[in-house]
C-alpha cells in the first residue's frame, strides 16, 4: 500500500510489500519534485506472482459469470467511492488536469468495469447443433488461464481497467504490471479489487520495467500476454512470446490522419482536431497527429488551427482553469522536442509552440508544423505530446493514399458534410476506427484496435472479452452403442 511517501511495490497472493528490486523515486512532472519512492519487483517474484495466478486460476474459473460479475460491479462501485485518492496518485504521476481525471476518465473507467461486468454474463452459448450424424456438438467458451498483462504510463487507471476487466470477467487470473513512472492508481485498484471480492491471487501486480516486464513474457506459467505500448515493445514481446508459442494481445502506436474535405465545417473542425491532437497532452495512441486538408482549404485551416491551440491553456494539474498539463517525464518532453527540431531541420515550419518553456515541469505548448514532406520523420514518427502536422491533399484518391502511408493504423477522421463521402473513404482507410466530424470519442461498447504496426487484438467491447477466452468444442455421441451411420452427408468425416 502506499502511505503518500512510500508505495508498495507488488501486490501477491492478495498481500501488498515492497519489492526485492530496484529503488525508484517517482516525481511530479509538473514540478520535478520527487512525490514518492518505490521498491519495485524483482524478476524472481514475477515467477512468485505468477505461481499465485496460477494457483487462483482453476478456483476463479468456476466462479459462474454471476459470480465474477458481481465482483466487477462492486469494484467499480469502489473506484467511484475512492475517486479523490485514486486521483490523487494518478494526477502526482502522470500530471493530468485532476478534473479532466476526475470527472472524465475515473468514471468511465468505473463504466468498463461495468460493461465487462455484464459482458461476462452473455459469455456462453456460442453455438450447437448436430454437426455430424448421431452426434451433438457444443461450443463453450473457457479462460484462456494465466494472463501476464502490460501497461503503458499515458492512461494508467483507464489501461489497468481495460487489462483486468476483460480478463477477469472471462475467468482468467492476471498478473499486471503497470508503467515504471505510474504504477499507484493500479497498486491501488488491485487493493479495491480485493476488497470488493476478488479471490487473493486472482489479481496479482509486479512493477518494474523492461526487465520485470520481459520476465512476465517469458515465465512458462503465464498462458497469453497482453501489452499496451509502443511498436518496439510490442515486436519485443511478440518475439519472445514465440518462443513458446504464447498468444500476444497488442495495443500499440498510432499516427492517427485527420482528412478535411473542401466541404467541411473548418471553424468545427478546427476546434476539435486541437482537442484530438492535444487532450492528455498529446499522449494519447489516437491523437490526431496528421491533418491532411483540401488544398482549397489549407490557409484556412491552418489559421483556425492556429487560433484556436494558442488559446489551450497549459499549466499545473491541479489549477481548474488548465486544459492541458505537463507531458510524463522531462525525458519525454525532451523527446517531443527533439522531434519538432528535426523536423525544422529538415525544412518543415513551426507556426504555433515549438519552442521549450522556461522553469520546472514537463511542460510543451500545443505545436502546429506545416511544409514537412509526406516521407519525413514527423509525419511518420508517432510524437507522443502536442504536435500535429498540416498537409494539403487535391482529390480524394490523394487524401487515401496519403492517410494509409503510415507504418501505423490505429484511428482516423473524415471531415465532410457529404455522408456518401464518409464512407466510401472510411472504407478505404487502413485503421481500426474512423471517426466522422469528430475525433477521439470512445464507447465501452466500441472495439478499440488497430491494423498494421498499431498491433491487433480490441479492447474494450464484446470483443474484448472474446480476446480472452478460447473456445472448446465438445462432441457427444448420441449412442454409445452404435456406430452412427455415415449416409451420404459429406459436411462431416468419421474415421472408420
Ligand atoms: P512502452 O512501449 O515504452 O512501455 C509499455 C509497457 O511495456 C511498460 O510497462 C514497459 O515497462 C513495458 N515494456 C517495455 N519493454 C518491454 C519488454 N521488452 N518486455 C516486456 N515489457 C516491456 O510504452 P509507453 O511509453 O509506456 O507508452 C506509450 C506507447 O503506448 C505509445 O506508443 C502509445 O501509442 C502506446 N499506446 C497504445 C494504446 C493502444 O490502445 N493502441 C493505448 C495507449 C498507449
Amino acid at each position: 500500500m502506499t502511505d503518500g511517501q512510500h508505495v508498495d511495490g507488488l501486490l501477491i497472493d492478495g498481500t501488498s510489500r515492497p519489492g526485492g528490486g530496484a529503488v525508484r523515486t517517482l516525481l511530479d512532472p509538473a514540478t520535478g519534485e520527487p512525490v514518492a519512492e518505490i521498491t519495485e519487483s524483482s524478476p524472481a517474484e514475477v515467477a512468485a506472482a505468477v505461481a499465485s495466478a496460477r494457483t487462483a486460476a482453476a478456483g476463479w474459473a468456476d466462479h459462474t459469470a454471476g459470480e465474477r460479475a458481481r465482483v466487477l460491479l462492486k469494484l467499480a462501485d469502489l473506484v467511484e467511492e475512492h475517486a479523490e485518492e485514486l486521483t490523487e496518485l494518478e494526477v502526482r504521476e502522470s500530471g493530468k488536469p485532476w478534473a479532466t481525471f476526475r470527472d472524465g476518465e475515473l468514471p468511465f473507467a468505473a463504466d468498463n468495469l461495468r460493461f465487462f461486468a455484464g459482458s461476462a454474463r452473455s459469455l456462453d452459448g456460442t453455438g450447437a447443433g448436430v454437426l455430424s450424424k448421431g452426434y451433438t456438438s457444443m461450443l463453450v467458451r473457457r479462460p484462456i488461464g494465466v494472463i501476464g498483462s502490460i501497461a503503458p504510463w499515458n492512461f494508467p487507471l483507464v489501461m489497468a481497467v481495460w487489462k483486468l476487466g476483460p480478463a477477469l470477467a472471462a475467468g482468467n487470473t492476471v498478473v499486471l504490471k503497470p508503467a515504471p513512472t505510474t504504477p499507484s492508481s493500479t497498486l491501488r485498484l488491485a487493493e479495491l479489487a480485493l476488497a470488493a471480492g476478488l479471490p487473493a491471487g486472482a489479481l496479482n501486480v509486479v512493477t518494474g520495467g523492461a526487465e520485470v516486464g520481459s520476465a512476465l513474457v517469458t515465465d512458462p506459467g503465464t498462458d497469453m500476454i497482453s501489452v499496451t505500448g509502443s511498436t518496439g515493445t510490442g515486436r519485443a514481446i511478440m518475439t519472445a512470446a514465440a518462443q513458446s508459442v504464447k498468444r500476444v494481445h497488442l495495443e500499440l502506436g498510432g499516427k492517427a490522419p485527420a482528412l478535411v474535405f473542401a466541404d467541411a465545417d473548418i471553424p468545427a473542425a478546427a476546434r476539435a482536431i486541437a482537442m484530438g491532437a492535444t487532450y492528455n497532452t498529446g499522449q494519447d495512441c489516437t491523437a490526431a497527429t496528421r491533418v491532411y486538408v483540401h488544398r482549397s482549404r489549407y490557409a484556412d485551416l491552418v489559421d483556425q488551427l492556429r487560433a484556436t491551440l494558442a488559446g489551450i491553456r497549459v499549466g499545473a494539474p491541479r489549477d481548474s482553469a488548465t486544459d492541458i498539463g505537463p507531458l510524463v517525464s522531462v525525458e519525454q518532453r525532451d523527446r517531443v522536442h527533439g522531434f519538432v527540431e528535426r523536423a525544422r531541420k529538415a525544412g518543415a515550419r513551426t507556426v504555433a509552440g515549438g519552442e521549450l518553456p522556461d522553469g520546472p515541469g514537463a511542460f510543451y505548448h500545443p505545436t502546429l508544423i506545416v511544409d514537412a514532406q509526406q516521407d519525413s520523420e514527423i509525419v511518420q514518427g508517432e510524437v507522443f505530446g502536442p504536435v500535429l502536422v498540416v498537409l494539403p491533399f487535391d482529390d480524394e484518391d490523394e487524401a487515401v493514399r496519403l492517410a494509409n502511408d503510415s507504418r501505423y493504423g490505429l484511428a482516423s477522421s473524415i471531415w465532410t458534410n457529404d455522408v456518401g463521402r464518409s464512407l466510401r473513404v472510411g472504407h478505404r482507410l487502413d485503421v481500426g476506427v474512423t471517426w466522422v466530424n469528430d475525433h477521439l470519442p470512445i464507447a465501452s461498447e466500441a472495439p478499440h484496435g488497430g491494423v498494421k504496426g498499431s498491433g491487433f487484438g480490441k479492447d474494450m467491447s464484446h470483443e474484448a472479452i472474446l480476446e480472452y477466452t478460447v473456445t472448446r468444442h465438445f462432441m457427444i455421441k448420441h449412442s454409445v452403442f452404435e456406430h452412427p451411420a455415415s449416409g451420404s452427408d459429406t459436411s462431416s468425416f468419421r474415421p472408420a
